[in-house]
């Protein structure tokens, strides 16, 4: 696998190929590599002749400067992880590398998708993400880009995005990759002690719950239930809701949209725990 550091770099190697007519996926993540990311880069191999994968801590998403410092970085165990996967290029810039002075990052009407659920509680999150996401869409020119829907609102702001750009990249959703006793994967989860480690497994049992009640019961009533169950649990819950997946606006009822998601943002140990399950798909 090449390792690339700066733009020019990797633009130099991604020209020969573009020229020779091959498939690009790109996969962006901030490290921190789990079998959710493994299974993003696995789906990419499968469709693309070369897969780029980015980590980049990105400074512009992150609040609160805490969480931006205690965030995970083991590089040398996630470079051998996609040398083992096959991965062919990892980008790895530095913030210089990704924001020169001279960069002039465009903005977005991102028609509100950015002020609900993780917007609310994370002002400015989303033009962070929006921001760097751009920014390396236009470093790498992919032709697939791979996304997971552990991060339901991101990848809704980035289909609009690419909406809005008129963009040729295909955005290919990757579905929840979860541990054995349902814990979404994320980077965060080695922040848990032993006792929110058990604590956050309920998380996911209220979504598979909700799920199965959402076949008999009102969305108003499934709601009801989910967030009485968590409080019951005496888990610190920022929403729970159950969305238009498309417009990310809470709907009451099912046939006031075509995709139904219930999204939720719990706290455990101090870790924001996101996880989501779609209630009903258009087909
Ligand atoms: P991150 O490194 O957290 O920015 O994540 C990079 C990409 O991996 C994003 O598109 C995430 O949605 C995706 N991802 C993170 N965790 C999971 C998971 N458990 N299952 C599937 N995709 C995931």
């Amino acid at each position: 696998m090449y390792i690339f550091k700066t733009v020019q770099a990797l633009k130099q190697y991604l020209k020969t190929k573009q020229s020779q007519q091959q498939q690009i996926g790109f996969v962006p993540t901030m490290g921190a590599l789990h079998l959710g990311h493994l299974t993003l880069i696995r789906t990419a191999l499968a469709q693309n002749d070369v897969i780029v994968c980015s980590i980049f801590v990105n400074p512009t998403q992150f609040g609160d400067q805490q969480d931006l410092d205690l965030y995970p970085r083991p590089i040398e165990r996630d470079i051998e992880q996609l040398e083992q996967l096959g991965c062919h290029a990892l980008f790895l810039p530095t913030v210089e590398e990704i924001y020169p002075e001279d960069l002039v990052s465009p903005t977005f009407d991102l028609a509100g998708l950015d002020q609900t659920m993780e917007g609310a509680h994370r002002p400015g999150h989303f033009a962070g993400v929006v921001q760097v996401v751009h920014r390396l869409l236009d470093i790498v020119a992919p032709n697939s880009l791979f996304m997971g829907q552990k991060d339901y609102q991101q990848f809704a702001i980035i289909k609009h995005m690419l909406k809005l750009m008129n963009s040729p990249i295909k955005l290919v959703r990757v579905p929840i990759v979860r541990e054995p006793d349902g814990l979404a994967m994320s980077s965060r989860n080695i922040r848990l002690s032993e006792a929110g480690r058990k604590q956050a497994q309920l998380i996911s049992q209220t979504l598979f719950q909700a799920q199965e009640e959402a076949k008999t019961l009102s969305l108003k009533a499934v709601k009801e239930n989910a967030i009485s169950f968590l409080t019951q649990h005496n888990l610190s819950i920022d929403y729970f809701e159950i969305i238009d997946g498309d417009q990310l606006r809470t709907i009451d009822t099912f046939d006031q949209a075509t995709t139904v998601t219930a999204c939720t943002t719990v706290n455990v140990d101090g870790v924001r725990l996101l996880d989501n399950i779609i209630l009903k798909e258009r087909t």
